[in-house]
């Protein structure tokens, strides 16, 4: 055996973990240091969307290192062009910049948000920002989120932005109703660390609308539910709309670093040399990461398998578990799914562990699945089997 540190004596001390250290991995399964097996359905927080040691991934990267890993953005990168291409293509917007996180990528959108007001002389832009989002950890995207606890003892937060209830178009109007200094609207499809809260269809489109008519930017994190995971590329797509811009990350490279935001006609020219660069984003590995990634979703018909899959084991879920006393909801849309229960249930992320799947708690109460976009039926029935009797025990529990 192979003990796993409790403390981490050098390194900071900013995650609870899991007391095990994983080793490698084959699909959407992995092994820890001890050899002991998991079924993936966390994949590294929504990120390696083609599971582990995916052959044609692989071998892709494998080419690239020995290549050129880094080259600067004082040079042209040839793959930033084929990836940006893809993603207007996937999405209907037109330009991108290439970063390396979510967090970056939304501090980029905010920028752009920012010097949008300023260009139409602006002088002090505002943002509307909803009530349990999360944007990131950086300062302006920690005030940007909607809890507390990653905001607290970070004051003072940058200001600028406005907060309104998800879902809620009438409070929308109500909180900018006037307000001259209202340059975007900026939200995720589906909550991810808040809870796996969706926006509904209705909603985004009266948002779009209201966005058209007062000309703000409408700007979507699609950072956590974006890139296949809903079973369309982007998950605004089920309603039928276009932001104005969207960051993305976390699925982009499967588990290359990787983040990227994308700009439709009325945010694509605001940024001009010199207003904005980053050393890392969008270097040669991180764009093959990317260019492979969809190719890869794309041949396989993942987004297909992402819907079917996880529609399946929502239903599995909701068969198994949906009817207990202390589950409040089962949501979230294709393999992006949330289990509310009436108290919080941190512990079930160790417990699970110990029963040999990786799954995550969010927001206290919600059970998080976001497995790997290649999932099948039976592995989604897998999952089921571990968590359903473990959630039973939990709510038997006091
Ligand atoms: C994870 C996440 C971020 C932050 O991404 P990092 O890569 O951790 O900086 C931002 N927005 C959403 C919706 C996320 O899920």
């Amino acid at each position: 055996m192979t003990a796993v540190e409790a403390s981490s004596p050098h390194t900071m001390n900013t995650y609870g973990r899991v007391p095990i250290a994983l080793s490698h991995g084959q699909g959407v399964r992995v092994w820890d240091v001890n050899g002991k097996q998991y079924l993936d359905a966390l994949a590294g927080i929504a990120v390696n969307t083609l599971g582990h040691n995916h052959p044609r991934l692989v071998e892709a990267l494998r080419d690239q290192v020995g290549k050129i890993i880094h080259s600067s953005n004082y040079y042209h990168v040839p793959n930033q062009e084929k990836l940006a291409a893809k993603l207007a293509e996937l999405s209907g917007l037109t330009n991108v910049f290439f970063c390396c996180t979510g967090l970056e990528a939304n501090e980029a959108a905010i920028k752009l948000a920012r010097k949008f007001g300023h260009d139409k002389g602006i002088e002090r832009p505002e943002i509307v920002v909803y009530e349990k989002a999360f944007h990131g950890r950086s300062i302006a995207t920690l005030s940007a989120t909607g809890n507390e606890k990653v905001q607290k003892g970070f004051g003072p937060l940058v200001e600028g932005f406005i907060r309104v209830p998800l879902n809620d178009i009438a409070a929308l109007k109500a909180a900018t109703e006037g307000n001259p200094n209202v340059v975007a609207v900026f939200f995720e499809t589906i909550q991810g660390e808040g809870g796996v809260n969706p926006m509904r269809i209705e909603y985004l489109q009266q948002v779009r609308e209201l966005c058209d008519q007062k000309d703000w930017l409408l700007m979507i994190d699609e950072v956590q539910c974006g890139m296949g995971r809903t079973g369309k590329w982007f998950a605004h797509q089920w309603a039928g709309i276009k932001p104005d811009v969207m960051p993305l990350a976390k699925g982009l490279g499967s588990g290359v670093p990787i983040g990227a935001v994308v700009a439709g006609p009325r945010a694509a020219n605001i940024f001009q040399p010199g207003n904005h660069g980053t050393t890392f984003g969008g270097n040669p590995l991180a764009m093959r990461a990317g260019v492979e990634t969809i190719r890869i979703i794309e041949e396989d018909n993942l987004l297909d398998n992402a819907a079917l899959v996880g529609a399946h084991l929502k239903g599995a879920l909701a068969r198994e578990i949906g009817g207990l006393d202390g589950v409040r909801e089962i949501r979230g849309q294709g393999l992006m799914i949330g289990v509310e229960l009436t108290r919080p249930c941190g512990v079930l992320t160790a417990r699970a562990a110990e029963a040999g799947l990786l799954i995550s708690v969010t927001a206290d109460n919600v059970i998080r699945l976001v497995p790997p976009l290649i999932l099948t039926e039976a592995e989604a029935d897998e999952i089921v089997a571990i968590l359903a009797p473990l959630v039973r025990q939990f709510l038997s529990e006091k």
